[in-house]
């Protein structure tokens, strides 16, 4: 008898298949096409990917890990998708609020950035910005800034995945003198990216309102050569498309980068997207083009509001962003960026109907990851996607008592309940503590750099 049971527990042992990690929760929202909400459910992760998602008591049947998380108390789901930000901007936190949004850019962010931003700059603010980022639940973000190579060395040493895309604008600024050079260093910077399994090199031209069509056009030319995205914001504020129709015989920016061929062919991300007419929603469904929405930023700048349940009802894709920190939020927080999505739709509607939690949840996985065009890779808990998941920690009192998954993670949870994040198979966050980098060697860094920019500006 004992060698039967010694024989049966062997052959189930080798029956299990092998897997680096599994880690089971109390609720695992899938987000896969059922739509599955998995009482007591695991995720069993192997070389980064996801090897199986389903009930703990089947995974543990059949997987057996080197290492499990178990979070009964946790909700388990896919990492949060950031569609929009500029991460070194974390130094310049809160350097000037409360402003129109080009007194804000050209009196205050231009020049703090002119006088201050470097590669040693760009890589103390990429790693506050990934630190706060990864403890908040964010698995994946997507950048525009200057120096993007420094940028895209600091994520991946952290662990992180990133969406990256090098800015070309069109007058001198840190990284490049003119649009020509930083089309150049774009290049070479997405020869070197274009198959990291965590860095995904993008093309970046700021806007329609500091790029001519020549730059605007080799930008497309660029990214398509290596089919990379291309990342632009658009219609951020009336005064935009105001300009715009007058510069372009009455055409909305969509409109306009239309009629230059730029949204024929690739991937595409538009920022923003707040004055979209009809006709420009037509535009972004015709074209596959995303769109990152970024509540706080567009209520703090008072730049209006995007028409985000119109686009979705078009098929548009649509993800969440909390934009730069530097004025326009002023932190990377996703949760607050759900809450807020849902809220300034409802309340410029006048119908709480509108963007209900399931959607708004969406938003910030997989519809992130479709605006992206990365939806066969990150977005959803799903066998043979990249392994990006966080748990969410039910304990702290605005979690009790728990009813429906999608309203407690939009409307009640915080990103400061975030228990674990795994990236690519990875632990970066565990119980809540950063594994991949040291806050107080981050923290020591942006003070002293707080302290250079003081300076400067006096
Ligand atoms: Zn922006």
């Amino acid at each position: 008898m004992q060698l039967s049971w010694t024989s049966f527990l062997l052959c189930a042992a080798l029956a299990a298949a092998p897997a680096d990690l599994i880690v089971s929760a109390g609720k695992v929202v899938t987000m896969d096409a059922q739509r599955r909400v998995i009482t007591d459910g695991a995720v069993a992760i192997a070389a980064g990917r996801i090897l199986a998602v389903g009930p703990r008591a089947e995974i543990d049947r059949d997987y057996q890990a080197k290492r499990r998380i178990d979070r009964p108390d946790a909700i388990l789901t896919p990492g949060l998708i950031n569609t929009h930000t500029h991460a070194p901007m974390s130094l310049l936190r809160g350097i000037a609020d409360d402003l129109d949004l080009q007194d804000w850019l050209t009196k205050f962010i231009f020049p703090a950035e002119g006088k201050n931003v470097n590669e040693e700059f760009v890589r103390a603010g990429t790693r506050l910005a990934v630190l706060e980022m990864m403890l908040g639940g964010t698995t994946t973000y997507t950048d525009m800034y200057y120096f993007e190579g420094a940028i895209a060395d600091e994520t991946k040493k952290a662990g992180m995945r990133g969406v990256l895309g090098q800015t070309i604008i069109g007058f001198p600024v840190s990284d490049y003198k003119t649009p020509q050079a930083a089309l150049a260093g774009a290049e070479l910077f997405i020869q070197k990216y274009k198959n990291d399994a965590l860095i995904t090199p993008a093309v970046a031209p700021h806007a329609i309102y500091t790029n001519s069509p020549e730059t605007l056009k080799a930008a497309r030319v660029l990214a398509d050569k290596y089919g990379v995205p291309y990342i632009i914001h658009v219609s951020e504020t009336q005064k935009e498309n105001d300009d715009c129709a007058k510069d372009h015989a009455g055409a909305t920016p969509t409109a306009y980068l239309q009629s230059l061929g730029v949204l024929n062919t690739g991937r595409t991300l538009f920022a923003h997207s707040v004055w979209s007419s009809p006709a420009d929603i037509a535009i972004l469904k015709a074209h596959h083009v995303g769109v990152a929405h970024c509540p706080s930023s567009n209520m703090k700048l008072g730049s209006g509001t995007a028409p985000i349940a119109a686009m979705l009802d078009a098929g548009v894709n649509v993800g969440l962003g909390p934009d730069g920190p530097a004025g326009s939020n002023n932190d990377f927080d996703m949760f607050e960026e759900m809450d807020l999505a849902a809220k300034l739709a409802k309340v410029t509607s006048r119908d709480p109907k509108v963007l209900p939690a399931t959607k708004v949840f969406e938003m910030a996985t997989l519809g992130g990851a479709r605006a992206l065009g990365m939806e066969k890779e990150i977005g959803s808990l799903e066998p043979g996607k990249r392994a990006d998941l966080i748990t969410v920690s039910q304990s702290a009192p605005n979690a009790w008592p728990a009813h429906d998954v999608y309203s407690m993670l939009v409307f009640a949870l915080n990103a400061s309940d975030v228990q674990d994040v795994i990236i690519e198979g990875r632990p970066t966050v565990e119980n809540k503590r950063p594994l991949t980098l040291n806050p107080i060697e981050v923290r020591r860094q942006a003070t002293a750099i707080r302290a250079k920019v003081d300076a400067s500006l006096k």
